[in-house]
């Protein structure tokens, strides 16, 4: 991976007439997908139309707040606006190629694009409210070794309406419709914490958390949505500046020698730099602490020393830790920690002054606990380097790159 990765695009312009590329989601029409336009763009493309600024404002409560899934019904809009609309737009949703709900009541959802590529979400219910665990990437460029996402190679980048459409979704299949209050929701908390590094896909992600988080829409206030990062250190800084929702770091190791193994990306942005990263992340504060992940590796990251190295490393920052049991996959080769070592680990952190509590696995019995998110793209793309590597053909730099 390269330093082109992160370098920052230009967010999709408003397009030329005829120039498709440039168009949000066209359908074999032509026509423009409204979602996972930002509300800036999608005021510049009805006041195109002829219509007034405010028309914007009515489409988007239609969309985000209310759901609808067809032009026609938005009923407070003209009969020949709508007309004139259906002829430029359309309203897309991922289709539901998969439901499976575990017997703790997680959902998993498998996810099929326009072009045929899946990615998967997943609802992870906790009482009477629950996160919705999103995907920005289809595949991953990353290959941390514990994650069963990072075996598929990098298919490609979730659009803003990929990623969007997944809590659509979700809010379909639960049927909050229109948006519910903020107390009475089962649909509370966004986690970016699916397949895929959010933050080498920017711009598409940060335009899907500006429109999850627009008040007159989905609603969800950014103290209910957690970004989770292997430590993409110089877009932490962006992120921060550009949207300030919560902060998860996927740490899993407490000094480099152990990270560098076991997330290769390490190696470009050691654990120094990740920290300071993390000291000066703007909405970061006793009461919105940065979230770090530990996975329980047995032998590997689980000794007592660990937990001691792992105090000194995060202090000054206002922080919690989330101890994930590692979730064995087919053809890994790690083992989780004995649950008493896990006790240990955490009540030495808890001694030092840092919540500890162990994240409960959740949803294993569909493959949607942590870490276990693949996608039948994965087998259809290996299927196809395969074929193309037999044939003497060369890769196409979609490869399984890792960070370093
Ligand atoms: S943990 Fe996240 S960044 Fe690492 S391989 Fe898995 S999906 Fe990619």
């Amino acid at each position: 991976m390269t330093d082109t990765t992160i370098m920052k695009t230009a967010v999709t312009p408003d397009p030329a007439p005829g120039d498709a590329a440039a168009l949000n989601n066209p359908d074999a029409e032509g026509r423009e997908d409204l979602i996972g336009l930002s509300r800036e763009q999608l005021a510049g493309r009805l006041t195109a139309m002829g219509e007034k600024s405010f028309r914007a404002g009515q489409v988007w409560a239609w969309l985000y707040n209310r759901g609808i899934r067809d032009i026609d019904g938005m009923s407070n809009i003209s009969k020949e606006t709508r007309a004139k609309m259906r002829e430029r737009f359309h309203i897309s949703r991922p289709q539901v190629s998969r439901e499976l709900t575990s017997a703790d009541s997680t959902r998993k959802w498998l996810l099929k694009y326009r072009d045929g590529q899946e990615a998967e979400t997943v609802y992870i219910p906790d009482d009477d409210r629950g996160a919705v665990c999103v995907s920005t990437q289809v595949g991953c460029t990353l290959t941390c070794r514990f994650c069963h996402t990072g075996t598929q190679m990098l298919v490609r980048n979730l659009s803003a309406g990929e990623i969007v459409g997944q809590f659509m979704v979700a809010r379909d299949s639960y049927g909050e419709w229109p948006t519910p209050n903020e107390t009475g929701r089962l649909l509370s908390n966004v986690v970016v914490m699916g397949m895929g590094e959010p933050l080498f896909n920017y711009d598409a992600t940060v335009t899907a958390l500006r429109i999850l988080s627009d008040p007159e829409g989905l609603a969800l206030s950014k103290r209910r949505i957690t970004l989770s990062t292997s430590g993409v250190v110089p877009r932490m800084y962006d992120l921060g500046n550009d949207v300030g929702v919560n902060l998860a770091v996927s740490l899993h190791a407490a000094t480099d020698d152990v990270r560098d193994v076991i997330m290769p990306i390490n190696k470009k942005w050691p654990l120094k730099e990740l920290m300071q990263a993390c000291r000066d992340y703007p909405s970061a504060s006793n009461a919105r602490r940065i979230t770090f992940e530990y996975i329980m590796l047995k032998g590997i990251n689980d000794s007592d020393a660990d937990a001691r190295q792992l105090a000194r490393l995060v202090k000054g920052i206002p922080c919690k830790f989330n101890l994930i049991p590692f979730n064995k996959w087919p053809g890994s080769d790690f083992e989780c920690s004995d649950w008493s070592r896990i006790e240990r680990f955490s009540d030495i952190l808890a001694e030092q002054g840092y919540s500890a509590p162990v994240r409960k696995p959740r949803g294993r019995d569909i493959l949607a606990a942590c870490g276990q998110l693949k996608s039948e793209s994965q087998r259809e793309r290996l299927s196809q380097l395969k074929a193309r590597r037999a044939a003497g053909i060369e890769d196409d730099g979609h490869g399984d790159a890792a960070a370093q």
